[in-house]
């Protein structure tokens, strides 16, 4: 017996006995016989009467549209004929064995008629404008489908050729339903089949004058929806292969989230602006009998999909999806002359009107100095044209400057009923494009406040959805993140990374995702978010070379909002490339010197590429590792503080060697202690040189405002000048040889009764210095530990007593954790809601 206790059945499947329940299946539902088979236990619910609605087979209507074109354009159409042909035949073997049977000689029959009516067409040019003959080619996969759909559900069930009932007519929006006709048809055919459960043909349908014609593209949904009128039906399900209508078009976004509620309002603004999912006038002809349509999934039953119903509950955001129309222009009427002359506007839309011209987006500004309509790409030119003429005589008298037209737009378009009323909302999807660095052509909201839509260019739209979707909590807040140079600190940072991001995620809804990963020769790019605990196994000797700009560009990529890299190299060539990324709107933090330090021409272009990005780029850990050093001078001179004086120790190797020395153990013993205890680099010259120091002091000085490179530092090495340039072995061997002047000094500092410290010195008039310095015993310096850094700002407001910052200022963990605190400073601007929340 199993442990688990039964699920109670979901609300909808306790729902009372229903008299009449449409089920529509789309083409995903009916992609193979396997899929087909499923339908009987998927209706198996307790109306009596089960009308169910199909498409064609997935992909048939495609393929249904190119034979027919390829006929129009005297092409070869028989290989596609002949493979809709196999594939149909071949899934009628699942419910009948015999190709003789009735099932094969009524789809050889319909395929016979396709085959007909494609011969038509490619013989007779003149045949080409007669709409019915390509209707029928488009609607023969709901003709086939219907048979075998009708087969899976049992000879019980009836088939409805939708064409013998349902009478439409052509308008502006799409078919229009002749509601009487069509009642009067499907009662007749009702006496004389009886009350039985039916499978219906979508998609198709004759006009007024017997002519076969369909509901336009995705226009099986908007059968199901009549057939429910007609019917008089009191539920309509629509299957599909998704779990219901979700926030986004999941291709797309691929962290929307399923509805578990809409109104018909919000269902019908979202299928207009293009979400897939549901035809855009499905709801209209059950929106008038309030029936409940659920939109579910084939492929995952379990799930209790979408309940589209008059009202629906507020949902935790005021933004119920978001949706995308691609190929759009905007047309716009600019002048002067149009200040307050009344009419205006309603002449521009008559112009476009009669042009056949539709209009998905209207924007005035109040000054009515130029009117501006977005409409579809293919119509343009048209509407160009029209507004132009309309406007002839305008533009001759100058009034209008004339029509600006703007193509390879597209319009992206928030939903919400929870939008009426709710201050904030534009506020925050024009913050989430703005930090998408998403320009925004038009906007427009309707009067009813339950659709804001703004045009974009159509490069942008994937970005700019992803954006959208995160500013209102859909998803978190996403950075795509890089990081380059896995050596300790690197390596330190992804196990941080490893242990908070799920809590980030949590608690402050920012989504760190590592997508690349490189080291010196090698990189590795990876689509869906790594794990940065396993990641670094990654980069072995499979992994590509690294190039460092397919690097940035794939962090930077079409779609995530928000892009980062995190350079824990020593590489002054990986710096090289900041301006590029930083322009390029891509964030970079790093504890890496060589850009703050380095060539001062480069500086500046690093820092006109941070304005220009609008991206920001954080330095922190480059001096004194996870110590609030850079922040605390730049508090202190953005709140108005003029700096004197930078004096300190920056270097956690020397600290520790100055602090352990006292003249008991020779200096060269603690220099290789400090190597053994790994506190040095691995060649101890690169610390004694005093170089690291002044690089950092370098950066505190540029901070600070000041033009200070590294040769106008004066740097005392403490390395003898005869051993620069030898091995290090060599160099090691001979380490003795720093000890007796090192003693010297040492004692003459006694003597004065001070003590040596290596210390950083920036002064008032620019003059800066690195070496090592007698201290009297009271001076903050002698008071360290360790490998304590010690940075003591003098200032105007810090006079007398100056700001110190103190604490351990090297090692990975530490210099990981001030990296880790600039990643988070930007995640914060971003929107991210860090910080402790008390339970
Ligand atoms: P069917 O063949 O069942 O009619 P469609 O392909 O026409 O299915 O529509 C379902 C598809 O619509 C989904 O697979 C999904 O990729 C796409 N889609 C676009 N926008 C949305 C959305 N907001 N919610 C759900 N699906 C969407
Ligand atoms: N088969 C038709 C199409 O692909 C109708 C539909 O699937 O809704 O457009
Ligand atoms: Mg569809």
């Amino acid at each position: 017996m199993s442990a688990v206790a039964p699920l109670d059945p979901p609300a909808f499947a306790r729902a009372p006995q229903r008299a009449c329940h449409v089920h529509k299946f789309g083409g995903s539902s009916l992609a193979d016989a396997a899929h087909i088979a499923r339908l009987a236990a998927l209706v198996a619910t307790d109306a009596r009467l089960r009308p169910v609605v199909v498409s064609a087979m997935a992909g048939t209507t495609n393929a249904l549209v190119a034979l027919g074109d390829a006929a129009c354009a005297g092409e070869d159409w028989k290989p596609g004929w002949a493979a809709l042909r196999t594939r149909h035949l071949e899934t009628a073997d699942a419910f009948e064995s015999d190709t003789g049977g009735a099932l094969h000689i009524a789809l050889e029959a319909d395929l016979g008629v396709l085959a007909r009516d494609l011969q038509t067409l490619e013989a007779h040019a003149d045949a080409r404008d007669d709409d019915a003959t390509l209707a029928r080619i488009h609607g023969c996969g709901e003709q086939l489908s219907s048979r075998l759909a009708q087969a899976a559900l049992g000879p019980e069930w009836h088939r409805l050729d939708a064409r013998e009932v349902l009478v439409v007519h052509a308008a502006e929006m799409g078919a229009v339903v002749d509601w009487d006709a069509s009642r009067a048809k499907l009662a007749a055919w009702r006496l004389a089949h009886g009350a039985r459960d039916v499978v219906i043909t979508g998609f198709v349908a004759r006009d007024a004058d017997g002519r076969d014609t369909t509901l336009g593209r995705n226009g099986s949904d908007y059968s199901a929806a009549i057939f429910a009128n007609l019917f008089d039906a009191d539920a309509l399900t629509i299957w599909t292969d998704v779990d219901g209508v979700l926030s986004a078009d999941p291709r797309l976004v691929p962290d929307a989230v399923c509805l578990d509620a809409m109104s018909y309002a919000e269902a019908c603004e979202l299928a207009y602006f293009g979400a897939k999912v549901l035809h855009p006038q499905t709801l209209a002809p059950v929106q008038s009998r309030g029936v409940p349509v659920r939109i579910r999934n084939s492929r995952n039953p379990a799930a209790p999909g979408t309940l589209i119903a008059p009202e629906a509950a507020p949902a935790a955001s005021p933004v119920k999806g978001l949706s995308l129309v691609r190929d759009v222009a905007v047309l716009e009427l600019v002048g002067n002359g149009l200040v307050g002359v009344p009419g205006m506007a309603e002449r521009l839309f008559a112009a476009l009107h009669g042009a056949g011209v539709s209009v998905t987006m209207i924007s005035q500004g109040s000054s009515e100095h130029s009117i501006c309509c977005v409409v579809r790409a293919e119509q343009a030119q048209r509407g160009h044209d029209a507004i132009v003429e309309a406007f002839a005589d305008a533009i001759a008298e100058g009034q209008a400057q004339g029509v600006a037209m703007t193509g390879d737009l597209c319009v992206l378009a928030a939903v919400g009923d929870g939008m009426v009323g709710a201050q904030g909302v534009a506020a925050r999807l024009f913050d989430g494009l703005a930090q998408a660095h998403v320009n925004i052509r038009a906007i427009a909201q309707g009067a009813s406040e339950r659709n804001i839509s703004v045009a974009i260019a159509q490069d942008d739209a994937t970005r700019a959805l992803r954006a959208a979707h995160a500013a209102f909590w859909l998803s978190p807040q996403t950075v795509s993140v890089g990081v380059i140079g896995p050596g300790n600190v690197g390596r330190a940072l992804l196990a941080q990374l490893g242990e908070v991001i799920p809590a980030l995620r949590a608690r402050a809804g920012v989504d760190l995702r590592l997508r690349a990963l490189a080291s010196g020769r090698r990189m590795h790019l990876a689509d869906a978010a790594l794990d940065p605990a396993t990641a670094g196994t990654l980069l072995d000797e499979a992994a590509a070379a690294c190039d460092l700009d397919a690097f940035a560009a794939h962090v930077r990529g079409g779609h995530l909002p928000h892009a980062m890299i995190v350079d824990c190299s020593a590489s002054d060539a990986v710096a090289a490339k900041y301006a590029d990324w930083l322009a390029a709107g891509i964030h970079v933090v790093t504890p890496n010197k060589h850009a703050g330090s380095g060539d001062w021409q480069r500086y500046l272009r690093i820092a006109d590429a941070r304005a220009q990005g609008a991206s920001r780029f954080l330095y922190e850990a480059t001096v004194g590792a996870g110590l609030p050093v850079i922040v605390t001078l730049r508090n202190l001179l953005d709140t108005g503080d003029s700096l004197h004086a930078i004096d300190g120790m920056l270097s956690g190797t020397l600290a520790w060697l100055f602090n352990s020395y006292d003249g008991r153990r020779p200096f060269s013993e603690l220099v290789r202690e400090a190597q053994a205890l790994g506190y040095t680099e691995p060649d101890p010259r690169d610390d004694l040189s005093g170089l690291d120091v002044a690089r950092k002091l370098v950066i505190l000085a540029r901070e600070a405002g000041r033009t200070l490179s590294l040769d106008d530092v004066a740097i005392e090495s403490l390395v003898p000048e005869a051993l620069r340039e030898v091995p290090l072995a060599v160099f090691l061997e001979r380490l003795r040889e720093l000890d007796a002047p090192m003693q010297a000094r040492l004692e003459a500092a006694r003597a004065d009764g001070c003590g040596l410290r290596h210390i950083a010195h920036l002064g008032a008039d620019g003059e800066a210095s690195v070496g090592v310095r007698a201290l009297p015993a009271d001076h903050a310096c002698m008071h360290t530990r360790l490998t304590d850094n010690l940075v003591q700002f003098t200032t105007a407001r810090y006079a007398d007593n100056p700001l110190v910052v103190q604490g351990p200022g090297a090692g990975p963990q530490v210099t990981a954790a001030g990296v880790f605190g600039d990643v988070l400073s930007i995640a914060h601007a971003l929107g991210a809601r860090t910080g402790w929340r008390h339970a």
